[in-house]
């Protein structure tokens, strides 16, 4: 069996790409659950680096708690699908139980880039659909990315976003 073939059966991609994703939490000491995340996803991902941790008001539904935010990168080999059903076993881990839409959460993760890759299957939309109508997930996004050039080679306005709205935490 060739190299290629034993990394197919492994259900990787021979090459390892870097991956950005959102985190967020309302639910349960938000800041904690975003670290045990962080936690949990630095054992899948390698070079993990985290922006800061921001408090935003609630997409929806106003009466539920803030949420806490953040925004990881890190570099993986595992495909898009792979990736997205570890991000799925972790927050099952966290018991995140779905309510209702955009209701509260323990835990949410959300895949942004997967390298430079555009894909939409039934199970995935990368880069990821409301990304850039978001503040608490370009504010992040931008420490990370201080020039604000994504993988995908577009450009975050960060005068676009309303900063105001998002408390950054220090933890
Ligand atoms: P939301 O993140 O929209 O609040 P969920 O976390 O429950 O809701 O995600 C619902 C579905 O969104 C997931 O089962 C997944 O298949 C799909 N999905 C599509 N694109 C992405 C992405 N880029 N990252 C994560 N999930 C995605
Ligand atoms: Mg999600």
């Amino acid at each position: 069996m060739s190299h290629r073939s034993v990394a197919r059966a492994e259900n990787r991609s021979a090459v390892t790409n870097q991956v950005f994703l959102a985190l967020g939490s309302n639910l349960n000491d938000p800041v904690a659950q975003i670290k045990q995340a962080v936690q949990s996803l630095s054992h899948t991902l390698r070079t993990v680096k985290c922006a800061h941790l921001y408090q935003s008001k609630p997409l929806g539904p106003q009466d539920q708690p803030d949420f806490v935010n953040t925004v990881i990168s890190g570099y993986t080999d595992l495909s898009p699908n792979d990736l997205l059903d570890t991000i799925q076993k972790i927050e099952i881990k966290q018991q995140r139980v779905k309510t209702r839409h955009w209701g509260p959460r323990t835990i949410d993760i959300d895949i942004l880039f997967y390298g430079d890759m555009r894909m939409e299957t039934a199970e995935l939309t990368i880069p990821h659909k409301e990304l850039f109508n978001r503040a608490f997930v370009t504010i992040p996004l931008l420490d990370l990315i201080p020039n604000g050039i994504t993988p995908t080679g577009d450009q975050i306005d960060r005068n676009r976003y309303d900063s105001s709205t998002l408390v950054r935490i220090d933890t």
